[in-house]
């Protein structure tokens, strides 16, 4: 833990802030690419956000110097504690996590080790402090190889990588701890969050990047070597993957709301997060290339592990139970938004 909150004048900034407010959040990865985008969220709400990160893959810098930021680990239990019990926040969001299927495939320690044993710690802890809202970042890949599309809420959860194993693991005991201990949690399954705030402050920032959308705008602005496209024999219409591309601004809405909702006793939700739409890798590329106007150079490489060939959300729940509606989340917003985070 970089900070200790009791010993320190942080404390009492804290305490001073939480006051004035009338509500705040424990952000768990707020200083991750969506934790970021939905402290942000949460301020245009003119609520306010206290950042828990060890900043292990996270970006200070990603969080606006009011915020107060505790650096510690998920699963550091006294330092969480102390945490839970200073801020008494209404409601816990928890971004924190590993979110690469790719070294969820060669490394799977890590990912049973931070986003299982560290979450369910995580989890222990706030029961124990008497939070009652928790909401919880989840992923399309709870669900394996679609057997139907677009994927709902009901289609059969059968993940194909540790990734999304750990992720369903950690929606199960959310809902039993629901049950039992009288929780409220959404599992927000996400598909493929994309672009950035549109004033161009925020971005997709991961270290190493690898996803799809910042890879192929560097390569086309000439700042790394020519993007690979992870196969292009799958059962796919041009035979790239698809998935379904939701701006990150609209994903964090989603938290906003859902928070709201589970205010209301709403005790447990379990809602995908995505547009409907499916797009391609080349079809990305198409769209990059577009905004840039330059070619984006790429090469067609070997299939990646653990990719299912398309993942594209049926996201009616959400609109339903959220009164959710997504405005940034044509593909040409959320590349020229990506675009403008970038250069
Ligand atoms: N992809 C690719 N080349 C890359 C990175 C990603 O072809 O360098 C493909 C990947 O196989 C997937 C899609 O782009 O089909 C989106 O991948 P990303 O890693 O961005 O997100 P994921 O779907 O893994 O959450």
């Amino acid at each position: 833990m970089g900070i200790d909150p009791w010993s320190t004048d942080l404390g009492l900034s804290l305490c001073s802030l939480v006051q004035d407010l009338t509500m705040t959040v424990l952000v768990a990865g707020g200083a991750g690419y969506i934790g970021s985008h939905f402290v942000r969220c949460l301020e245009e709400h003119g609520e306010s956000a206290v950042v828990l990160d060890d900043l292990s893959t996270g970006f200070a810098e990603a969080i606006p110097d009011h915020v107060p930021l505790v650096r510690c680990a998920i699963g550091d239990r006294a330092a969480v504690r102390s945490v839970l019990e200073e801020v008494a926040p209404e409601a816990v969001v928890d971004f924190a996590g590993l979110i690469q299927v790719g070294e969820s495939m060669r490394s799977p320690d890590r990912y049973y080790g931070v986003n299982v044993s560290q979450t369910i710690a995580f989890l222990d802890e706030i029961v124990r402090s008497g939070v009652k809202t928790f909401v919880f970042s989840s992923s399309a890949a709870v669900y394996g190889n679609p057997i139907r599309v677009p994927i709902d809420e009901d289609h059969p959860k059968e993940p194909i990588n540790p990734y999304g194993a750990t992720k369903l693991i950690v929606e199960m005991a959310a809902r039993d701890y629901a049950r039992a201990y009288g929780l409220r949690v959404a599992c927000l399954r996400y598909f493929n969050a994309a672009g950035a705030h549109a004033d161009g402050t925020l971005a997709e920032r991961h270290d190493p990047e690898t996803h799809l959308i910042p890879l192929a705008i560097d390569a086309g602005l000439g700042r790394r070597p020519e993007l690979t496209v992870f196969g292009d024999d799958w059962s796919t219409p041009d035979g790239t993957c698809v998935r379904d591309y939701i701006h990150v601004m609209d994903l964090a809405e989603a938290h906003w709301l859902a928070i709201e909702k589970l205010r209301n006793d709403t005790p447990t939700l379990s809602l995908n997060l995505g547009t409907g739409n499916g797009y391609s890798v080349r079809q990305i590329i198409d769209a990059v290339s577009d905004v840039l106007g330059k070619a984006v150079p790429y090469h067609i490489g070997p299939r990646r592990d653990g990719d299912p060939p398309s993942l594209v959300a049926s996201s009616n729940r959400a609109r339903n139970v959220l009164g959710w509606n997504p405005t940034r989340s044509q593909l040409d917003t959320i590349v020229q938004d990506a675009v403008r985070s970038r250069t």
